[in-house]
């Protein structure tokens, strides 16, 4: 039989799963020319690297939006039903089938909701937002950023109209990150952080244990490169199928369904920052290696993908947070790091450097304890932006009396104050939640490990944290979007997610560190 009266015979499904196929090739090659921007690239080929990646997002849109998609996704559907009614779907198939084309339609009608006008103006007015944004933000003037933060609240406002869920304007823009998440039950999730944190942070603030982030030494960039090495080593890196490299901002990619990168960066005075970095990149990474997409059937397909930010984040920091950051992996590790310079001379030192609780202005550098307040107030305003009428002008001023009344601080200037995030630059709403959701999830889920495979801290001590990886791998990873982020807490944890287990992990964790 001819090749083309194959493809004509062939099934509607892998019809369309070449299809999807084709364009996770061309989602990954534009992946690909992004990490090598960020990791590889001369400076003098930004120009052209951003010709390269606009041109292949333009054709991915059109691939994701066009007739034809949808034609391939209609039939499908239609061949589905069929065989659906024929009874001749094994259960597990016909779920994952119906998930799968759900969530597929449910992409393409935001797509197509989209008028092409507004999603060019948005493209336009991001790459404004963004340029607007480092001016300002290198002069501290908000005044230069705020006509175009004018433009992107209401060119977003604009596109919730336009896709015309059941829902709030915040909400629907929080969609593609927190899929089925309310403000309502968002607000409910937050609300123990908004009374505890900040007396947690003023219990911290009146002990004499308050440690500043500044440890006055530093280690070689080689010697930093080493322990990432060793930690990767140790936490069972495949060399085979993942690669290491330092960029301006650390991130992890997924490339390939065997391609799987990671970056750090090394921060002069910050002897642990590039550590870290790699502990919390790794787990993004972990996480993305264990999505069902390995089995390449999937990695084209909306089930072979994380099913939230936050979810995400959880990974990353339960591997930075709850493993690099506790008193017993210092226990294991502090000879290491003194080999490698740092002048430490018990685990206690290094538990300590690695646990600095200082509250400031600055989101990225905040501790484990105040973290959670950053997110409080971003989330905040840009609920004010887009739903009630804040006006772009009242930003900085909103900013500096609420980091004054829950932090103490007050920025010297709208630099280290509003201007600090590059999200709200791209308009980027409803993102900022999902950091702090990703702790809550983290510290539930670890405790549901913990009741499963027994206390953390006795593995951790013994260097089996593979054991911890196996539960992820078993418990967590698989699902891909098959579930939400909620669902998938309380099917692994067997209750509602809820902000209790951080708040009881960052008590206790506290307790023992004003031990010190
Ligand atoms: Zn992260």
């Amino acid at each position: 039989m001819h090749a083309w009266i194959q493809r004509l015979s062939a099934l509607a499904w892998q019809r369309l799963g070449e299809y999807l196929h084709q364009t996770q090739l061309l989602g990954s090659i534009q992946s690909t020319l992004y990490w090598d921007q960020n990791t590889g690239m001369p400076s003098a080929g930004a120009a052209w690297r951003g010709e390269q990646i606009s041109f292949l997002a333009k054709q991915l849109h059109a691939r994701q939006s066009s007739s034809h998609f949808e034609a391939l996704l209609g039939e499908a559907r239609a061949e589905f039903e069929q065989t659906r009614l024929a009874g001749k779907f094994e259960q597990s198939e016909l779920v994952e089938r119906c998930r799968n084309l759900e969530l597929l339609e449910q992409d393409l009608t935001r797509q197509q909701r989209l008028d092409p006008a507004l999603v060019g103006a948005l493209a336009t007015a991001k790459a404004i937002g963004y340029e607007r944004w480092q001016q300002a933000k290198a002069t501290a003037d908000f005044s230069c950023f705020a006509p175009a933060l004018q433009d992107l609240v209401s060119l977003r406002q604009q596109q919730a109209d336009q896709l015309a869920e059941p829902r709030s304007c915040w909400e629907t823009l929080a969609q593609p990150f927190e899929p089925d998440l309310s403000l309502v039950r968002l607000q409910s999730l937050f609300a123990p952080l908004r009374q505890r944190l900040p007396e947690l942070v003023a219990k911290v603030r009146d002990c004499s244990g308050a440690r500043c982030g500044q440890l006055g030494w530093d280690l070689s960039e080689a010697n930093q490169k080493g322990l990432c090495d060793r930690l990767l080593l140790e936490w069972g890196r495949d060399p085979s199928i993942t690669c290491v490299s330092r960029s301006p901002h650390p991130f992890s990619i997924t490339l390939g369904p065997q391609d799987f990168r990671l970056t750090t960066r090394v921060v002069p005075k910050q002897p642990l920052s590039c550590f870290l970095a790699t502990a919390h990149e790794w787990g993004h990474s972990l996480y993305e290696q264990g999505l069902p997409s390995q089995s390449h059937q999937w990695f084209a397909w909306p089930l072979g993908q994380a099913t939230s930010m936050a979810v995400h984040e959880s990974q990353s920091l339960f591997w930075e947070n709850r493993i690099a950051r506790s008193r017993v992996f210092c226990e294991h590790w502090w000879l290491h790091f003194a080999s490698a310079g740092a002048p430490l001379s018990c685990a206690d030192q290094l538990w300590a450097a690695m646990n600095p609780l200082t509250p400031g202005l600055n989101r990225v550098e905040a501790d484990e304890l105040s973290y959670g307040l950053h997110i409080l107030i971003r989330t905040d305003l840009e609920i004010s932006l887009l739903e009630e009428g804040l006006p772009v002008e009242d930003l900085p001023e909103q900013w500096n009396q609420r980091y004054r009344d829950l932090l103490g601080v007050t920025p010297e200037n709208d630099g280290e104050g509003c201007l600090q995030d590059v999200h709200w630059s791209e308009g980027l709403f409803g993102y900022f939640p999902s950091y702090l959701l990703g702790h809550l999830i983290s510290a539930q889920l670890s405790e549901a490990m913990q009741q499963a495979i027994g206390p953390l801290q006795e593995h951790v001590a013994r260097g089996d944290e593979h054991l911890l990886l196996a539960w992820l791998r078993d418990q967590v990873y698989p699902y891909g979007r098959m579930i939400n982020a909620e669902q998938l807490v309380e099917q692994v944890t067997g209750k509602p997610l809820s902000s209790q287990a951080f708040i009881d992990y960052l008590e206790d964790k506290l307790e023992r560190l004003r031990e010190l």
